[in-house]
C-alpha cells in the first residue's frame, strides 16, 4: 500500500508488458506545464519518468492525447460574459464544466504543442480532443457528453489491446476521466500514480478522484511496477 494524497492505494507489482498493452500519455502540452496558460504544479517533474516508460513500451502501443480547442471554445471563461477562470459553470448536459478555464491549447498554437522535452518519437497515434466548441473533452475516449467517441477505443481494439496504462496531466481531470471510461470499455486499466500531477480544483478533487477510481476497478501502478526485462 502507498499513501498518495492521503488515500491508501494498493499498487501492482511485476507487470510484464506485452503487445496487447497501450500507454496513454495524456495532454503533455505546453499550456499544462509551467510557463503555460494553465500550468499543473509540478507537471514538468514527471516528464523524465514518462519518457523512460515510453521507451519500454516497445512491443505495445503508445498514444498521446492532445487537448485541441477552437478559439471560441465554451470551456474558456473568456467566451462567457462576466466569467473568470475557476468560476463554477455547468451546462445542462454536462458538456462544459464544472468550472471554466483560462484560454488554453488553442489549435495550432505553441500552447497546444507537446512539450519539447516529452518523447514524441515513439507515438503510434495522437488523439485530439475538445474540437467541438460546445462540448469539452476531458477523457481521451469520450467527449463530456459521454456519448461522442474520439476514436481511441476503436484504435485500441484494432490492435486487440487488453491493458491500458494512463499517465500525464491532469490527474483529476483528463487522466481520471480517461481511466473511468477505459475501465467502462472493459480495458484492464492501470493508473500510473507517480507519472501524473493534479489540479485539485475544486479542493479535494484529487482525493475524490482516487477514491472513485479505486472503487471502480481501476488498478494503481508506478514506474517501478513495470518489469522491463
Ligand atoms: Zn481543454
Amino acid at each position: 500500500m502507498v499513501n498518495f494524497y492521503g488515500v491508501e492505494l494498493k499498487t501492482e507489482k511485476n507487470i510484464v508488458l506485452n503487445k496487447y498493452d497501450a500507454l496513454l500519455v495524456i495532454d503533455m502540452q505546453n499550456d499544462f506545464l509551467p510557463g503555460g496558460s494553465m500550468p499543473v504544479e509540478g507537471g514538468d517533474s514527471i516528464i523524465k519518468d514518462i519518457n523512460d516508460v515510453i521507451e519500454i513500451f516497445v512491443d505495445g502501443i503508445v498514444v498521446h492525447s492532445q487537448d485541441w480547442h477552437p478559439p471560441n471554445h465554451l470551456s474558456f471563461a473568456s467566451n462567457h460574459p462576466n466569467k473568470n477562470p475557476g468560476d463554477e459553470f455547468n451546462s445542462k448536459d454536462g458538456a462544459i464544466g464544472p468550472i471554466l478555464w483560462p484560454d488554453h491549447c488553442v489549435e495550432n498554437t505553441y500552447g497546444a504543442r507537446f512539450h519539447k522535452k516529452v518523447n514524441t518519437k515513439m507515438i503510434n497515434k495522437i488523439i485530439q480532443k475538445g474540437m467541438n466548441p460546445e462540448i469539452d473533452s476531458y477523457s481521451a475516449f469520450l467527449e463530456n457528453d459521454k456519448k461522442t467517441e474520439t476514436g481511441l477505443r476503436e484504435y485500441l481494439n484494432s490492435f486487440n489491446i487488453k491493458r491500458i496504462f494512463i499517465c500525464g496531466l491532469a490527474l483529476d481531470y483528463c487522466c481520471y476521466n480517461t481511466a473511468m471510461d477505459g475501465v467502462n470499455f472493459n480495458f484492464e486499466t492501470f493508473f500510473m500514480i507517480d507519472l501524473t500531477k493534479g489540479i485539485d480544483e475544486p479542493p479535494g478533487n484529487i482525493t475524490n478522484s482516487l477514491k472513485k477510481m479505486s472503487t471502480n476497478g481501476i488498478k494503481f501502478a508506478t514506474k517501478n511496477s513495470l518489469k522491463i526485462w
